[in-house]
């Protein structure tokens, strides 16, 4: 799922490629690090928001302080996304912005990070006004560039802001939120034929057990009540280790975090999914009973095209295993339209698995050419407007569904871990991942909460708390 965000915080590797020839402009900022502010433009999926906030502990660390707008800072980190075209003309058009802020303020840096990414020579050429691009998650090389051209050393860093835990995560410009992600992996092994993605992240790279366990473990000492794990493949942890751990011990280990709520991983591959995990998340209860798990399309020919590596038949059959194992887990999917050749009747198939499975939620995406991949050299022979159909066709089937699931728990209590008052009301989801909202005088903000539905639609609940006698 990739939903935009704007961190008004600011974080960083070798493979960054900074433009010498901006390096005059960027010495012209050059001043006490303390005085320098950042800006952070997220667009994207949830590892980019792990990037984003990385990327903000590092320069704060480094003695940047956050700017409350764009157009205030001296250093603007746009982190970009380009799984889809729409997102790519997104990123697009704040670049134009940010153009015109260079423009008006040509004493500001700005850096390109994320998926965008990829011919940075061709990058350079498109956007001479960006002074540094950063690839997917190189924050130690943002970092290592805002240190040693940004910082006037002469004039000593600025004395960093005290951290709230040794060893780095969250700062207290930044703000505590109530759930963080935490990246387990980098990267994908997997090479589905449409995404764009696995290309500009590289090879899965896990991160040492340790290493993730004391990120989660700074982040629960700093106030936050939920972790969850993050890989494009997270089923493939480990792999690349030496002692092959695995994304079932990764979960047990940070799931004995003191003071941690809860507990969750995404994204899953459904040809990697390990019974060790369906075990895990069985035993643990701290670990949410949800699974993020893209099926893409309900027809054989179209999965072996887009090169899924499972069939519709082996997908049903890993959905029963786990609800064998867990009657009440919830699982969410992505699906994507209109894949070139996909067929009227092959679509039906997709709509056909949704009726099988009736998820808990589907992120459903049309089709969306991307250079270099391998689906791009086959025709894009779906119309726009029958993937537009097919898109409304997969909507309205699960509102469908969802009408009548969440119907069935009116009247019943659930526990909502509550992350935020949203319009006077405490919102807040269930470890099935389930939005809730309730209205209360009490502060429940990253409480867990009693919550006796009175209220359902497709898209949330409403009910009112149970008070603690
Ligand atoms: N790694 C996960 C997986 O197994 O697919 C999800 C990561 S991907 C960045 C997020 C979602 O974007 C995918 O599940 C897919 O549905 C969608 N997506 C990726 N490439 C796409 C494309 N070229 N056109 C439309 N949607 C796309």
């Amino acid at each position: 799922m990739n939903t935009e965000t704007e961190l008004s915080v600011a974080a960083c590797s070798p493979m960054s490629a900074a433009r010498p020839r901006n390096t005059q402009h960027a010495t012209r900022v050059t001043q006490h690090a303390s005085r320098i502010t950042y800006y952070i433009w997220t667009i994207g999926c949830q590892m980019n928001r792990a990037d984003s906030r990385r990327t903000a502990v590092a320069l704060e660390a480094l003695g940047l302080r956050p700017a409350a707008r764009a157009e205030e800072a001296d250093l603007v980190v746009l982190n970009s996304c380009v799984v889809r075209q729409s997102a790519e003309d997104k990123v697009v058009g704040r670049l134009s912005s940010l153009r015109s802020l260079k423009e008006r303020r040509p004493g500001a840096a700005v850096v390109l990070m994320g998926c965008l990414v990829g011919d940075i020579s061709a990058l350079q050429a498109r956007f001479p006004h960006v002074d540094l691009f950063v690839r997917p998650s190189d924050v130690d090389g943002l970092a290592t560039w805002v240190e040693d051209t940004l910082l006037d050393r002469t004039a000593g860093a600025g004395s960093p802001l005290p951290r709230l835990y040794p060893g780095s995560s969250i700062d207290l410009q930044t703000g505590v939120p109530v759930s963080a992600e935490v990246a387990a992996m980098m990267g994908c092994d997997r090479h589905c034929t449409y995404c764009i993605v696995t290309q500009r992240r590289g090879p899965g790279r896990s991160r040492a057990p340790e290493e993730v366990v004391a990120e989660a473990a700074g982040l629960v000492r700093a106030g936050v009540r939920e972790i969850t794990l993050l890989g494009q493949n997270v089923d493939a942890y480990g792999r690349d280790l030496a002692g092959r751990p695995n994304l079932a011990g990764l979960l047990r280990r940070v799931h004995d975090i003191p003071g941690l709520l809860r507990l969750r991983f995404l994204t899953s591959h459904p040809a990697d999914l390990e019974d060790e995990v369906i075990e895990a998340v069985a035993e643990l209860p701290k670990l949410c009973p949800h699974w993020e798990l893209p099926v893409q399309a309900g027809d054989d020919q179209v999965l072996r095209r887009m090169g899924r590596g499972y069939t519709a038949g082996e997908y049903l059959a890993l959905v029963e295993r786990i609800r064998a194992r867990l009657p009440q887990a919830s699982i969410a999917t992505d699906i994507i339209v209109g894949f070139p050749g996909e067929t009227a009747e092959q679509f039906e198939r997709t709509l056909d698995l949704i009726r099988a499975v009736r998820f808990d939620a589907v992120h459903v995406a049309c089709y969306s050419a991307r250079p270099g991949t391998p689906a791009a050299r086959l025709p894009d022979d779906v119309a726009p407007e029958e993937k537009e159909r097919r898109r409304r066709a997969v909507e309205a089937l699960q509102r469908e569904i969802l009408t009548e699931t969440n119907a069935t728990l009116l009247g019943q209590e659930v526990q909502v871990l509550v992350e935020e008052l949203h319009r006077g009301k405490w919102k807040g989801r269930t470890a099935s991942n389930k939005l809730v909202f309730f209205e209360d005088e009490e502060d429940w903000l990253g409480r867990l909460a009693t919550v006796r539905i009175t209220k359902t639609g497709p898209w949330s609940l409403q009910g009112d708390v149970r008070r603690e006698a």
